[in-house]
């Protein structure tokens, strides 16, 4: 890719009401402009992260079976009156009618819809286990949508859902989905923690959140040496102590605060109960179906990963998702044809082994550019200029240090994977 044909939009200054850092890089470095309240478009370098999340999900989800859907986002009341949620949702749920004055709601989480199209469908413990998936736009009337798409109204998150015969089949699911999530966390190559959490609005008996670990986090968890532990409010209740100091010396383990960007349920028979969902057994009886529900923040994965990844300069990406491997630095690449073939040489050579790179053949000086992908956070920068295209070499610079070293063309390649 090249600058030329991929716009990047960073920034000098950002709007004072960025609160907190991922917000402000987000908009520094050109990875997102705000619509309105909580809501934001992504251009194409803050795109390209939602992508290789996307990707990095998939991939494990595809991995235990689970299969990909899309499901509408406009719901249509009656089923949310089937769960009783039209009533116990609260102002989140933004509602309208259309123009035959139907009622209508914006998906904040799709229990109802999923229910509705497994249950038209499978009548039969034969049907079972069934495990589906999507992601999609999400959308929260959040009472005061803050962080940039760390807290938004409007988000893109992944949610599955698994439908089986019995409450042994969705314990040992409920499993498998948990190991499933930690693979997923350990390849966006964040640091993170499971722990036993409070079930909310969606319902159901047993839950645990995922956190990324970061101080600016607004969870606050209870944690060992090793990551391990819980929710504060969790805490609370099992160890009837509300004061958070006394609480830390009855458990020995520290106070750190978490940014949740994952959240698994089992839910039990409660949808499928209100909802009438039901299959027959082997042995003929009819039962409600048994549900669990599987949610992770992507947009908000993005910002997590900024809170935990970052200096001075910008963003630090993991090699997992960052937008690129390598930005390519030409120096006066327009005023200097041996420079300008040089560049060319490398960016195919990258191309070729398939390094994902973007080249940087804008009319700005060196500085500039160095300054542009060090805040975007690329993780290898290559630098040619006259020296290097007469030495027929180039100078590269990792994101994680200052120093800068010369490297031969042949050594490139190996060196950037
Ligand atoms: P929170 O406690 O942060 O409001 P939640 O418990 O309401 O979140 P879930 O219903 O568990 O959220 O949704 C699954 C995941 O979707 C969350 O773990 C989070 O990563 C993401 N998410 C929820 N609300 C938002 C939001 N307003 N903006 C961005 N991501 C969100
Ligand atoms: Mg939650």
């Amino acid at each position: 890719m090249k600058v030329s044909k991929f716009p990047i939009f960073t920034l000098k200054d950002v709007p004072s009401e960025a609160e907190v850092i991922s917000h402000k890089l987000m908009i520094k470095s050109g990875m997102i402009r705000k619509l309105s309240s909580g809501q934001y478009s992504w251009l194409p370098i803050g795109f390209r992260v939602i992508k290789k999340v996307e990707d990095i999900i998939r991939d494990e989800l595809k991995k235990i079976g689970c299969s990909e859907i899309s499901m509408p986002y406009v719901q249509p009341a009656e089923l949310w009156q089937e769960s009783e949620r039209w009533d116990q949702y609260g102002p989140e749920l933004l509602r309208f009618s259309d123009r035959h004055k139907r009622d209508f709601c914006l998906g904040p989480t799709f229990e109802e819809v999923i229910t509705d199209l497994v249950r038209k469908d499978v009548s039969s413990y034969k049907q079972l286990p069934i495990n589906l998936f999507q992601i999609s736009t999400k959308f929260r009337d959040e009472i005061r949508p803050r962080f940039g798409v760390m807290r938004a109204r409007e988000f893109i998150m992944k949610d599955a859902y698994s439908f089986h015969e019995s409450q042994l089949c969705l314990d040992q699911t409920y499993e498998v989905y948990k190991e499933a999530y930690k693979n997923i966390f350990k390849n966006l190559m964040l640091e993170f923690t499971i722990v036993d959490a409070d079930s909310g609005n969606i319902g159901g008996n047993e839950s645990n959140e995922f956190h990324v670990i970061a101080d600016t986090g607004e969870d606050d968890l209870l944690l060992d040496d090793n990551l391990d532990g819980m929710n504060i409010e969790i805490a609370k209740i099992k160890y009837g102590e509300d004061n958070l100091s006394s609480l830390i010396k009855k458990t020995g383990m520290k106070h750190r605060k978490g940014i949740e960007v994952g959240h698994i349920f089992k839910l039990g028979q409660k949808y499928s109960e209100k909802m009438n969902a039901k299959i027959t057994t082997k042995d003929s009886k009819s039962i409600n179906m048994f549900m669990g529900c599987y949610g992770i923040g992507v947009t908000r994965i993005v910002a997590a990963a900024i809170e935990q990844l970052h200096d001075q300069e910008g963003i630090k990406w993991p090699k997992s998702i960052a937008p690129f491997n390598t930005a390519i630095i030409e120096i006066d690449g327009n005023k200097n044809p041996q420079v300008r073939s040089h560049s060319q040489t490398i960016y195919e050579l990258l191309n070729k082994n398939g390094i994902e790179n973007i080249y940087d053949d804008r009319e700005a000086n060196l500085g500039k550019k160095i300054k542009d992908w060090e805040l975007i956070g690329i993780p290898n920068i290559l630098i040619i200029g006259k020296m290097e295209s007469e030495k027929n070499i180039v100078s590269y610079k990792p994101r994680s240090s200052k120093d800068k070293s010369e490297i031969s063309i042949d050594d490139i390649c190996q060196k950037l994977m």
